[in-house]
C-alpha cells in the first residue's frame, strides 16, 4: 500500500476512485462509459447539477452566487479575474504570499495597475504578511489561502472594503469558510476535490458585468453562467469524479468534520517535527498550513538517506519543492491520519537508527 504525500495532483479516496473506474466502463448502468456519455444527456446534466448542488450545500453558499466548473486549471483564472474584473485604468490589489500569488498578479499587470499590498518575498514566502491596508478604490483584493509550496496557510482571511478574490486551489473544501466574504473563490480541483482537467469558480453575480471590456467568451463569466458551464463541451469526467469526491465530504460529515481530521493530522505531525531532533519545521507557527506541511533536516546531508526509508515504507510524493528543499507532506481530505503516522514511524525510526 502506498501513502500519498503528493502535492498535487492529490490524493483522492479509494472508493471514489473505484466508482469512477467502474463507471469508465459502465457509467450507472447506461451501458455507456462516463467517456462516451454526451454532455446533453440527462444523465450527464443529473451528474452536473449534483455537484453544483453538493458546492452550495457544503458551502453554504448563499443567494446570489454563481457556481461553475470551467476548464484552464487555476492558471486561467489568473487571467480570467482581471479580465473581467479589472477594467482599462483601475487598479487591483494583491497579496503576495508565494509564487502563485505572483504568478496571478503578473497576469492582473496585462489588464491594469496591480498593488502589491504587502509581500514575504524577501523571506522565501515562509510567513505570510499581516501588516498591511487593502486600498479602497482596488476594483479587487485578491489573496491565496493556502500557500501549496511554502506550507502556510491563511488562518484568518482579512476584512476587505472590496470584493475579495481568492485562489483556493490547495485547501478547497479542507475547512470551513464564509462564502459571503468572498467576490470570487477559485480552485483547480486536482488536490482535495477531483482530477486535474476542471477549476471550480464560485462568483457573486453583482461583481461581473462592471466594466467596459469586450471578452472572449471562454474568459468571460457571464457567458459561462448563461450557458450552465457548458458553453463548450465541459470536461466531463472530470467533473463526475468532483461529483463523487463532494459526496464523500458529505458523508465524512461535512467541511466541518474534515476540518478537524485536518487540524489533527497537522497537528500530529508538526508535533513530531519539533521533537525530533532531526528534522525542523519551515513555515512560520502562526501560518502553518493544515495542508501542506514543510520540513527540512538538521543534517540536508541526511535527506537521500531519509528518502529511501520513505521509499521503503511507501511513502511517496514527499520531495519538497524546489524552491524550499526537504520535504513537503501533503495531507490532503483524503490522506488517511493512518499514512500520518506511518510517515511519524519512519522520522522515529530514523532517529532512532543514526543517532
Ligand atoms: N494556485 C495554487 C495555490 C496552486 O497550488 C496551484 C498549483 O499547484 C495553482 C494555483 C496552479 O493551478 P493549475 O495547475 O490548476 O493552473
Amino acid at each position: 500500500m502506498k501513502h500519498n504525500f503528493g502535492a498535487g495532483p492529490g490524493i483522492l479516496p479509494q472508493e471514489v476512485l473505484k466508482q469512477s473506474a467502474e463507471a469508465v466502463i459502465n457509467f450507472n448502468g447506461t451501458g455507456l462509459s462516463i467517456l462516451e456519455i454526451s454532455h446533453r444527456s440527462k444523465e450527464f446534466e443529473a451528474v452536473l447539477d449534483e455537484a453544483v448542488a453538493l458546492v452550495k450545500e457544503l458551502f453554504e453558499v448563499p443567494e446570489g452566487y454563481s457556481v461553475l466548473f470551467l476548464q484552464g486549471g487555476a492558471s486561467t483564472q489568473f487571467a480570467m479575474v482581471p479580465y473581467n474584473l479589472l477594467g482599462d485604468g483601475q487598479k487591483a490589489a494583491y497579496l503576495e504570499s508565494g509564487v502563485w500569488a505572483n504568478k496571478a498578479l503578473k497576469e492582473a499587470k496585462f489588464f491594469g495597475e496591480v498593488a502589491v499590498v504587502a509581500s514575504s518575498k524577501e523571506a522565501n514566502f515562509t510567513f505570510i504578511p499581516k501588516d498591511y491596508e487593502i486600498p479602497a478604490d482596488a476594483a479587487y483584493f485578491h489573496v491565496t489561502s493556502n500557500n501549496t509550496i511554502y506550507g502556510t496557510q491563511l488562518h484568518q482571511f482579512p476584512k476587505s472594503p472590496v470584493p475579495m478574490v481568492c485562489d483556493m486551489s490547495s485547501d478547497i473544501f479542507s475547512r470551513k469558510i464564509n462564502v459571503a466574504d468572498f467576490g470570487l473563490i477559485y480552485a483547480g480541483a486536482q488536490k482535495n476535490m477531483g482530477p486535474a482537467g476542471v477549476t471550480l469558480v464560485i462568483v457573486k453575480n453583482e461583481i461581473l458585468g462592471q466594466i467596459e471590456r469586450k471578452i472572449p467568451a471562454m474568459l468571460n463569466y457571464k457567458v459561462q453562467i448563461e450557458g450552465g458551464s457548458m458553453y463548450n463541451t465541459p470536461p466531463v469526467f472530470a467533473i463526475y469524479v468532483s461529483m463523487l469526491t463532494l459526496n464523500w465530504i458529505k458523508a465524512k460529515g461535512g467541511v466541518e468534520a474534515i476540518e478537524q481530521d485536518n487540524i489533527a493530522k497537522s497537528r500530529a505531525l508538526y508535533a513530531e517535527i519539533e521533537r525530533n531532533p532531526f528534522f525542523k519545521p519551515v513555515a512560520a507557527t502562526e501560518d502553518r498550513s493544515h495542508m501542506n506541511v514543510c520540513f527540512v533536516m538538521e543534517n540536508p546531508d541526511n535527506e537521500k538517506a531519509f528518502l529511501k526509508l520513505c521509499d521503503e515504507k511507501g511513502i511517496v510524493g514527499i520531495k519538497g519543492h524546489r524552491s524550499v528543499g526537504g520535504f513537503r507532506a501533503s495531507i490532503y481530505n483524503a490522506l488517511p491520519i493512518t499514512s500520518v503516522h506511518v510517515l511519524i514511524e519512519a522520522m522515529q525510526e530514523f532517529a532512532e537508527k543514526n543517532k
